[in-house]
C-alpha cells in the first residue's frame, strides 16, 4: 500500500487504556510538593500552583510564576484534563448543561443549578456506568472508563469559576452544593471520588473550601463501600437509590440488588445514619405502573419510619428508547401520602434540565448529547 492511500487521522487517539494525564489534584499535597521539589523547582511552587488552580479566572496565565517555568510546571501539573465541547441552557441561563471531552476523546456530561439561595454542580464521577439500571440514559451504554480525581475535580473547579465570574443569570455567586448524580456510580470509583472530594473540601490554596454537607455522594447500595464511606470520618450527605422497597422490583430497576437486597443496602444506609449524625437520602424515581402503587408506597413508610432519612422522589424522565414514563400527577399524590402517612418526610424533586437531557438519568454524552428537541418541557407535576 503506498502511503498516499493512507487516510489521514482527524484525531490523535491515544492506545487503549491510557491513563489520563497527571495532574496535581490526583496526588496528595504532600505528593505534589515532593514532585515539584523533585524537579527542581522550590516547594512554595506548588501552593502557587495549587493557587492558580483553584482561584485564578478561567483562562488566566501563570503570571505568578517566572515565565521560563511556566510552560513546563503547567506541563507537568496542571495539563488541560476537559475541554468544553458544547453548552446548552435551560431555566432562563439558570440551568447549564456542559459537554466535556476528556484527553482520550470520551464524552462527560455535568450540569450546573442556580437557585436564589444555591448553586448546585451535577458531578460525573465515571464515563458511563456498569450499573446497568433500564430507566437511566447512561445506563444504556455500559461504561467507558473510571474518571480520574482531576477530571472530577476539574467539572466542580470549571464550574466554580463560572459562578465567580458570574456567567449565569443573577451576578457573580458562590458554586456551593455537589452532588454525584451526573453519568457513573461514585462509589464504583472510590479512591478516585474520595481523592476528589478531600479537594473540594480542603482549604485554599489545596481546595475549594467546601462544606461536606453540601457534597452529596448517590449509590445504588454498593454495601461494602457504604460501609467504607462511613468510616471516613466525613459529613458527607449519602444518597441511596432505592427505587423499589421489594427485592423482587428492585432486582429488575437496579440489577445490582441482585449482589446486596434491600435490607442490606438499608442497614448499611443507617449505620451511615448513626455513625455521622447525618440524614440519608432514599431516592425514588417514580415510574408509572411499575413501582408507584400505594401499597409500594406504605412498604417503603414501614421500612423507613422512625429513621433518619427523607425521600426525594423524582419523576422519571424520558430516556431514548425505554418504554416507562413518569407516573400521573394523581398517582405521585397518592404515593407521597401514603408514605407520609408513616411519619417519613418526603419530597418530589423538581426537574431542572429536563428540556435539554440534563435532568437525572439522562446524561448519555457518547450517544444523546446533540438530540435538541427530543424531548419536550413537561407541565410541571
Ligand atoms: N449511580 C448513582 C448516581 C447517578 S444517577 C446512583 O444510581 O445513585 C442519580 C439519580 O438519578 C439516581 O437516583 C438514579 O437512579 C436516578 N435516575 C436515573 N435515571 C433516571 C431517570 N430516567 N429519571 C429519573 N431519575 C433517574
Amino acid at each position: 500500500m503506498s502511503a498516499t492511500s493512507l487516510p489521514l487521522p482527524l484525531v490523535w487517539t491515544p492506545p487503549l487504556g491510557a491513563k489520563p494525564p497527571r495532574h496535581l489534584t490526583d496526588q496528595s499535597v504532600e505528593e505534589v510538593r515532593t514532585a515539584v521539589v523533585e524537579a527542581g523547582y522550590p516547594a512554595y511552587r506548588a501552593e502557587q500552583l495549587s493557587r492558580h488552580y483553584f482561584d485564578a479566572p478561567e483562562g488566566q496565565d501563570l503570571t505568578e510564576l517566572p515565565r521560563s517555568d511556566r510552560d513546563v510546571l503547567r506541563a507537568e501539573f496542571l495539563p488541560t484534563l476537559l475541554e468544553s465541547v458544547t453548552e446548552r441552557v435551560a431555566d432562563k441561563g439558570n440551568t447549564r448543561k456542559t459537554l466535556w471531552r476528556a484527553f482520550d476523546g470520551t464524552l462527560i456530561e455535568s450540569v450546573l443549578m442556580r437557585y436564589p439561595d444555591r448553586a448546585t454542580l451535577c458531578v460525573s464521577s465515571q464515563a458511563g456506568c456498569g450499573m446497568a439500571c433500564p430507566f437511566c440514559a447512561t445506563g444504556q451504554g455500559g461504561l467507558t472508563r473510571n474518571l480520574s480525581a482531576g477530571e472530577i475535580v476539574d467539572q466542580v473547579v470549571r464550574a466554580a469559576k463560572a459562578m465567580r465570574a458570574g456567567d449565569l443569570p443573577g451576578g457573580p455567586g458562590r458554586l456551593t452544593n455537589i452532588v454525584f448524580m451526573g453519568m457513573g456510580e461514585p462509589l464504583a470509583n472510590y479512591n478516585r471520588v474520595l481523592t476528589a472530594i478531600r479537594r473540594m473540601l480542603g482549604t485554599a490554596p489545596h481546595g475549594l473550601g467546601m462544606s461536606a454537607r453540601g457534597i452529596t455522594v448517590s449509590t445504588v447500595g454498593l454495601v461494602p463501600a457504604m460501609h467504607r464511606l462511613t468510616d471516613e470520618g466525613l459529613a458527607l450527605t449519602l444518597a441511596v437509590s432505592l427505587h423499589a422497597p421489594d427485592d423482587d422490583l428492585r432486582d429488575t430497576l437496579v440489577p445490582v440488588n441482585t449482589r446486596w437486597p434491600v435490607r442490606e443496602v438499608l442497614e448499611a444506609a443507617w449505620r451511615y445514619a448513626d455513625v455521622t449524625g447525618r440524614r440519608v437520602s432514599i431516592e425514588y424515581a417514580l415510574i408509572r405502573d411499575v413501582n408507584d402503587s400505594v401499597e409500594r408506597a406504605d412498604h417503603l413508610g414501614r421500612l423507613l419510619a422512625g429513621r433518619l432519612t427523607h425521600v426525594n422522589v423524582i419523576p422519571l424522565n424520558p430516556t431514548p428508547g425505554s418504554i416507562w414514563d413518569a407516573s400521573t400527577p394523581q398517582a405521585q399524590v397518592r404515593f407521597v401520602a401514603a408514605v407520609r402517612a408513616h411519619g417519613v418526610a418526603i419530597t418530589v424533586r423538581d426537574t431542572r434540565g429536563r428540556e435539554i437531557d440534563g435532568a437525572c438519568g439522562q446524561l448519555a454524552a457518547s450517544a444523546g448529547a446533540s438530540t435538541p428537541g427530543r424531548a419536550e418541557p413537561r407541565t410541571q407535576t
